[in-house]
């Protein structure tokens, strides 16, 4: 009696060492396992799927089967597109500032992939992306081993860890479980800023109200008692700064007394009733313009990052409904 292995081959090489899933595979063609090359058997019935049996084997295991599939799914595909016989595979990624999944495809001067490429930092990539002999991008295959921190700090060129089961499931879609790819360009945080900025500064305009360049960062919103729109400002909190903020400060922040504080604060007055915009409302409200926003520091670089926080929180949905 035959012993049945419990190799799984998801997709099997054909004679030319192309990947073949079960669906493609003809009836009478040979098919090998891309884990050790042993010759597999495609079965195709009338009720259950097509798909690959394995003989028991001592020189394979599911985990090699893949790897190295994925490994040659990635070499496959990186080639069809520089052949241009295929689309681009798509990275998509998250952006760590507005959260929005953004689908990149590979830059167009790549000019081929290799497997087990030793870098110049001496580690081995899974497979190498190269634009002729410059390497591009790494790429390393988890299957139950992550990529440890060492190799992540250490292996010198822009990469990627990609899930292996994954690549063998969605080849074209590489959703990173880390990436190291430098800074990332997003679309729709560069579009958030721009509106951002055009926005106040028309509200600038129309309040003739100084745009701060500086220390003061900007938002806006309407006037809960006159439904004009206003500037906001938010600023550094820090004791010495705040004597000198009365020579600097924009005409709309001013010492006023607060009914639902109790207390008179440095606020936010519009500019055409004179309310106070309570800090409450402003840092507290979820539709509030520096809701979760925590000021940073007293540098321009600082000053830069708050702006573009300010710039997508404004452009949040249930911000946007005031407009
Ligand atoms: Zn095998
Ligand atoms: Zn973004
Ligand atoms: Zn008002």
């Amino acid at each position: 009696m035959r012993i049945k292995s419990d190799l799984k081959v998801p997709l099997a090489k054909d004679s030319n060492g192309i990947f073949i899933c079960p669906k493609d595979a003809v009836k009478g063609d040979q098919y090998f396992c891309p884990g050790c090359n042993d010759e597999v058997i495609f079965n195709k019935g009338k009720i259950k799927q097509p798909y690959f049996s394995h003989k028991v084997s001592d020189n394979c295991s599911n985990e090699t089967i893949i790897h190295k599939t994925a490994k040659g799914k990635i070499v496959q595909i990186v080639t069809d597109y520089c052949n241009n016989n295929a689309d681009s595979p798509l990275i998509v990624r998250a952006c760590p500032d507005c959260s929005k999944i953004t689908e990149e495809t590979l830059s167009t001067t790549i000019t081929s992939a290799e497997e087990e490429k030793k870098l110049n930092s001496g580690y081995i990539a899974d497979v190498v992306i190269k634009e002729h002999d410059d390497i591009e991008l790494a790429v390393e295959i988890k299957v139950t081993h992550a990529v440890d921190k060492t190799k992540e700090t250490n292996i010198g060129v822009p990469f990627l860890e990609l899930s292996g089961a994954s690549i063998v499931e969605f080849g074209m879609r590489w959703i990173p479980l880390l990436d190291r790819l430098g800074k990332f360009e997003c679309q729709h945080c560069e579009d958030s800023i721009n509106k951002h900025m055009d926005l106040i500064t028309q509200i600038a305009d129309a309040t003739d109200v100084t745009l701060p360049g500086a220390f003061f960062r900007t938002s806006y919103l309407v006037c809960w008692k006159c439904r004009k729109y206003i500037l906001v400002f938010s600023w550094p909190h820090e004791l010495y700064i705040d004597k000198e903020i009365e020579k600097i400060k924009p005409r709309t922040i001013q010492t006023t007394y607060s009914k639902a504080a109790g207390h008179k604060y440095k606020g936010n007055i519009c500019p055409f009733c004179d309310s106070l915009q309570g800090d409450f409302y402003l840092y507290n409200e979820p539709d509030g313009p520096f809701f979760e926003f925590n000021c940073g520091d007293n540098n321009p670089e600082s000053f830069q990052e708050d702006m573009k926080s300010l710039a997508i929180i404004a452009d949040r949905p249930y911000r946007r409904m005031i407009i």
